[in-house]
């Protein structure tokens, strides 16, 4: 059992910090109510006090007393999760939005970046010195909540997920020292961080492993009427056929404001020329866009190119879904019948949309399920729902009908011949989930009781819970 934070916690918390850490409560107005603000408004919750840190020692200070008067916790990096995980009701916040610091070496490509860093601060650093790495495809994210869930970007098909790029870590775990992790140090509780970080500390800084990233990429959006959808779903299943790995596409429903209905938006990228750009993906440019916004550009301007479908504010919610690799056409029609139908029965929902990433899988694939807990590595695409509102008196029939969406996916991939019946690999991306989604009956897949041994070892009073929780395991071992 966790605890809200006392008046006279907050005092003996204060007394204990020094003067770089800012301690905030609800008195201090504005700054306060500034701190508690999420990405989406349904994630704010008021903290009994916000404390904000510049240094490690200081992160570790919070965590131990956090952990020594049973204190509810929450660890905000970006502040992106729908599900207000990284929000409390009365505990401590501990916020890294003042630890963004990145420093990159061109020589060793490694990059270096605090905790509390947003991928827009990774993506303008790196690309300086002539890099770049896996990240968020909407830059305004923190690359502390997504980089422990796995992450996923543009990159994915020449580089695999973020975590296959992470080379080292430091960690403020529950009893507060603060831990090196590698491959060559604290190896398991390395291995735990790829993919289930949420549930074992304070991340307060990484290194990513960079790549040479010198030329112009080329990248946007090409809309489409729905009457070619299945023109292009079929187009991209020939196409995925001979996949290249330094090309992806996002296929999007979405209802721009003005349109009578529904489009279909294809997101496109490719780390190559334009002539080069053109011909991976002519299938679409044959079929004719309505609009198209692709072109060539630094690197670094890529992941700012969605920013403004995701704005901050409103009310929003996440739900993972997979589709078969293979997409099926008739399915891909059905869920745009859905989300239009939907759309049009509540039309404050017009701004949510559904979308399916389709990138080359083989670099994802080709490591090891156990090499790390990340689970997400089975052949299918990921794909997410984002739904968003403002009537909060909708928040649960939105998130449901998301959740009837989540569960359709869940039963055509099941159905699908594709479908192995493995169940070591996770089905829908543990990253955009929010407590009560279908996903959180086995995130980790195989690897989930090896992270509930290690969960034991590392935090056994469970400090930390809020995403994809991991009940701690104890065996005779430990
Ligand atoms: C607009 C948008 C775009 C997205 N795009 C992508 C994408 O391209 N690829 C992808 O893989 N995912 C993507 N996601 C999903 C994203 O990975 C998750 O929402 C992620 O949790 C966001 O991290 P955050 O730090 O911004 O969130 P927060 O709300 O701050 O944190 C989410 C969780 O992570 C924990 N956390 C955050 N930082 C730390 C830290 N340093 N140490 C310990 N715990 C920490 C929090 O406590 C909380 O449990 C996207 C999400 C959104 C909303």
């Amino acid at each position: 059992m966790r605890h809200p934070i006392t008046a006279q916690q907050v005092n003996e918390l204060a007394a204990q910090l020094d003067a770089s850490t800012r301690l905030l409560t609800a008195a201090d107005g504005d700054y306060y109510e500034k701190l508690i603000s999420r990405w989406a408004d349904n994630a704010v919750k008021r903290a009994g006090a916000v404390a904000v840190p510049v240094s490690y020692d200081e992160v570790s200070k919070l965590v131990k007393f956090a952990s020594a008067n049973k204190l509810e916790l929450a660890v905000r990096g970006g502040g992106h999760s729908t599900g207000g995980t990284s929000s409390t009701e009365g505990g401590l916040t501990i916020d890294l939005s003042r630890m963004r610091a990145v420093k990159v070496d061109k020589d060793t490509k490694l990059i270096v970046a605090q905790g509390g860093a947003l991928w827009e601060d990774v993506d303008n650093a790196a690309i300086e010195k002539g890099l770049a790495t896996v990240g968020g495809t909407v830059n305004h994210t923190g690359i502390g909540g997504l980089t422990l869930g796995g992450g996923m970007g543009w990159l994915t098909g020449l580089y695999g997920t973020v975590v296959d790029n992470l080379v080292e870590a430091k960690i403020v775990v529950a009893d507060g020292r603060i831990l090196s992790v590698s491959e060559n140090e604290n190896a398991d509780l390395f291995w735990a961080i790829r993919g289930a970080g949420h549930n074992f500390g304070v991340a307060v800084e990484f290194t990513f492993r960079g790549y040479d990233q010198t030329n112009e990429i080329y990248a946007g959006g090409l809309v489409f009427t729905p009457d070619k959808l299945t023109s292009l779903v079929e187009g991209f299943n020939t196409r995925m056929k001979t996949s290249e790995p330094q090309a992806a596409g996002m296929l999007l429903f979405a209802k721009p404001p003005g349109m009578p209905v529904a489009v279909v938006v294809v997101n496109v990228f490719y780390n190559g020329d334009e002539a080069a750009a053109k011909e991976y993906f002519k299938f679409l440019f044959d079929l004719q866009p309505v609009a198209i916004t692709a072109k060539m550009m630094p690197y670094n301007h890529l992941n700012a190119l969605l920013n403004p479908l995701a704005t901050h504010g409103r009310r929003k919610a996440l739900k993972a879904v997979t589709v078969t690799n293979h997409i099926d056409v008739a399915f891909v029609q059905e869920l745009y019948n859905d989300y239009s139908q939907q759309l049009e029965k509540n039309p404050d929902m017009s701004a949510s949309f559904l979308g399916i990433e389709i990138h080359d899988v083989s670099k994802i694939q080709s490591v090891p399920l156990e090499s790390m807990a990340f689970a997400n590595r089975g052949p299918y695409r990921p794909g997410i729902v984002g739904l968003e509102w403002t009537d909060p008196k909708m928040d649960e029939e939105n998130r449901a009908w998301g959740r009837m969406i989540q569960a359709k996916c869940r039963q055509a991939i099941i159905a699908s011949k594709e479908f192995s019946g493995d169940t070591k690999t996770s089905l829908e991306y543990a990253n955009y989930v929010e407590p009560g989604d279908l996903i959180t009956d086995r995130p980790f897949g195989g690897n989930q009781q090896r992270l509930a041994i290690l969960k034991q070892k590392y935090d056994p009073d469970v400090l930390f819970y809020k995403t994809n929780p991991i009940t701690p395991l104890r065996t005779e071992a430990n």
